[in-house]
């Protein structure tokens, strides 16, 4: 297991790189944003542990430009600033937890040890459902074995459905899901999604149920009889 940290106080770096391999963990430190971005694009991590008030390019930048790379490693960020703002902000860009400094050592391997086991649990590259299978590495998805064509926006709604099958699922949790730090998504624009992506999937079988006034649920796949 490979963490990777961006930090600019070197005896915090130190400090966090210390505890986590005493916890086993492979570490490798930087202080620059750039540096963290070229690392992460040659090497495989399991976690980057992301200080927001870097020299340079701050973390904000460096976690925009992972996620529009599509990179998908899970992102703790530190910070400094306690506003909510600054935190909704981190999570906005694709931060998938934060820690607000000082933050106890105890509570950063907790919120690590967490991340990495999200992250481990979820590797199963090939979802299926029904006649549908999807491929999370390679991005594709398959009905009966025929390529699927979905927009980058049907792909994102379609996994957030899917990761919850015969669970209703808000459309604020959706716009949460897809929406990136370029826009402001609408429960219309929800709604037009979800709605290319049942012309795409019921002649398959493949049902999205509405939930008037609340959000979406799929359907566990049935066989026709
Ligand atoms: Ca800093």
């Amino acid at each position: 297991m490979r963490i990777l940290i961006v930090e600019d106080d070197a005896s915090l770096a130190d400090g966090i790189a210390q505890i986590l391999r005493a916890k086993g963990y492979t570490v490798e430190a930087t202080d620059s944003g750039d540096d963290a971005l070229d690392t992460a694009a040659r090497e495989r991590f399991e976690l980057l542990l992301l200080d927001i008030g870097l020299p340079g390019m701050d973390g904000y930048e460096v976690l925009r430009r992972l996620r529009l790379a599509e990179h998908q490693i899970p992102v703790l960020v530190m910070t400094a600033r306690g506003a909510v703002s600054e935190r909704v902000h981190g999570l906005d860009l694709g931060a998938d937890d934060y820690l607000a400094k000082p933050f106890a050592m105890d509570e950063l391997s907790a919120r690590v040890r967490a991340l990495i086991r999200r992250a481990s649990s979820q590797v199963a590259p090939r979802i299926t459902h029904g006649p549908l299978t999807i491929d999370k590495v390679a991005r594709r998805a398959y009905i009966g074995g025929e390529p699927l064509e979905l927009t980058a926006r049907e792909w994102a709604v379609l996994l957030t459905l899917l990761a919850k099958v015969e669970k209703i699922v808000s459309k604020e949790s959706i716009i949460n899901a897809v929406a990136d730090w370029r826009d402001d998504l609408t429960p219309n624009a929800i709604e037009v999604y979800v709605s290319r992506l049942r012309a795409k999937l019921e002649p398959a079988g493949i049902k999205i149920r509405t939930v008037r006034g609340f959000g979406y649920m799929l359907e566990e796949f049935k066989n026709a009889a």
